[in-house]
């Protein structure tokens, strides 16, 4: 559980030096309680009483971070039950699963074919993290050899699957690079698997067969010294993973119990007959509160609609998405091109200016920043007014690489057209289509 302000400020120096950019001991406290500054910002602070604020501080649900490169992600970390009482931080991890005794060729071509689904949206490029290698038969060599082509020859990471040690010690020796999750401690094997995660500096999930079992198993590896944990409550019906999960981050966040403070993976792939029923059960967990979920394959059809509900989910809802204002180039305009204004809300962005590009008509497009809100919810705000988007046009410098003076508004601001005027005296305001997918004929009709 976090510290308050009052807490923090007692193990501070009391000295109101003002070295940490404050001037009081207490407003660094309140600062630090918030999140808005860093420890290290105090060069004063005693180490015992750092040792303790790190403890208090740290997140109730342990940040971990699997694999390696460009596919790299972090789970866990997170601080609330609900997205809207702050965010969600680390968007669960989705994975697919293979098994160990998968020939070369085969390997190759499903390998390809998952690399494909990559799929981009509001300027960013949304893709499954994983591949979850379960041992099929305990040929630890066979084991070894698909771990490694995984970890070398593709960008995914590695949840490496078996219950015996031994098969996992070769895979682990040649993928270490990769940040491989390890699955899994049991009852039956939390020592040599604890041992095989400490020694190797990797994360180990830990499987029983209930929540209090699992409170049990966390003890006894916490105490072993190992710290990045995943959680597996080895629920496989919906009902029952459900309840589990939303206990786990209840535990973890209300009740401070630092032996659930994990995050959680989960087998979707292992509840279902067929993907379309795994992809339902991954939506539900993506929601509540898996911190991986793993499916027996990638197909557009599933992992997209999974990937945008994790966009939505794991994006702060108190700040909107934006674009950088300013003047943005389609299709290699010239002094002779229409000019469109409209706000840096990113979807706005990205669906107006994917429209102008399917256009073919190379285009000016002005962002004017309007703290993401989109054209409406702008206006409606006062952000989008005909005098401020005015005097925005005229300081854009768009003026000067143009040879006249037309501007493109949204049709849903046609109301700002007049206040526009007054403040653009020698320019004329073009009230444009209210629907962006009308952009394309509306700018073929203007240029023609
Ligand atoms: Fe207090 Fe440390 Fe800030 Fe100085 S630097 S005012 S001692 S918190």
């Amino acid at each position: 559980m976090g510290l308050t302000g009052i807490q923090i400020f007692k193990l501070l120096p009391k000295t109101n030096c003002g070295e940490c950019g404050v001037p009081t001991c207490l407003a660094f406290a309140m600062n630090l309680a918030s999140g808005k500054a860093e420890l290290d910002s105090c060069p004063y602070v005693s180490d015992e009483a750092r040792e303790q604020l790190a403890e208090a501080s740290a997140p109730p649900i342990r940040p971990v971070a699997i694999g390696a490169g460009v596919r790299e992600f972090k789970t866990g970390g997170e601080t609330v039950m609900f997205r809207h009482e702050k965010t969600f931080y680390s968007p669960t991890g989705i994975a697919a699963m293979i098994g160990s005794d998968m020939d070369s060729g085969s390997l190759d071509s499903k390998l390809k074919e998952w690399n494909a689904l990559q799929y981009e949206r509001v300027g960013l490029n949304l893709v499954p993290q994983a591949v979850a290698l379960k041992d099929t038969n305990g040929d630890g060599k066979a084991f070894t050899a698909v771990a490694k082509k995984i970890a070398e020859e593709s960008e995914f990471g590695l949840i490496l699957m078996s219950d015996q040690v031994d098969v996992l010690k070769g895979a682990v020796e040649a993928c270490t690079f990769k940040r491989p999750l390890l699955y899994a401690a049991t009852k039956d094997n939390a020592e040599p698997m604890g041992n095989l995660a400490k020694e190797s500096g990797l994360p180990l999930v830990i499987k029983a067969d209930n929540v209090e079992d699992l409170i049990a198993l966390s003890d006894q590896l916490t105490g072993m010294g190992l710290k990045d944990l995943v959680l597996d409550s080895g629920a496989r019906e919906v009902r029952q993973l459900f309840q589990d999960q939303v206990a786990i981050r209840r535990t973890a966040l209300k009740a401070g119990n630092r032996s659930l403070g994990f995050p959680t993976v989960t087998f979707p792939c292992e509840m279902a007959s067929n993907l379309e029923m795994e992809t339902v059960i991954a939506a539900m967990l993506i929601a509540k509160y898996a911190g991986i979920v793993v499916l027996s394959d990638f197909k557009g059809e599933s992992l997209f609609p999974l990937l945008l509900e994790r966009l939505n989910i794991f994006t702060d809802p108190q700040r909107p998405m934006t674009v950088t204002e300013g003047i943005y180039e389609i299709g290699g305009p010239d002094e002779h091109s229409p000019v469109l204004v409209t706000t840096n809300f990113s979807l706005t962005y990205f669906i107006v200016s994917g429209e102008i590009e399917g256009s073919r008509i190379p285009s000016w497009l002005l962002i004017m920043d309007t703290e993401g809100l989109s054209v409406m919810t702008a206006w409606a705000a006062g952000k989008f007014s005909g005098d401020v988007v005015g005097m925005f046009v005229k300081k854009s410098g768009i003026g000067d690489r143009i040879g006249h003076k037309k501007v493109i508004i949204p049709g849903y601001a046609a109301s700002i057209s007049g206040e526009m005027e007054e403040e653009l005296p020698d320019w004329e305001v073009v009230i444009g289509p209210r629907d962006a997918s009308l952009i394309p004929k509306f700018l073929k009709d203007f240029a023609a």
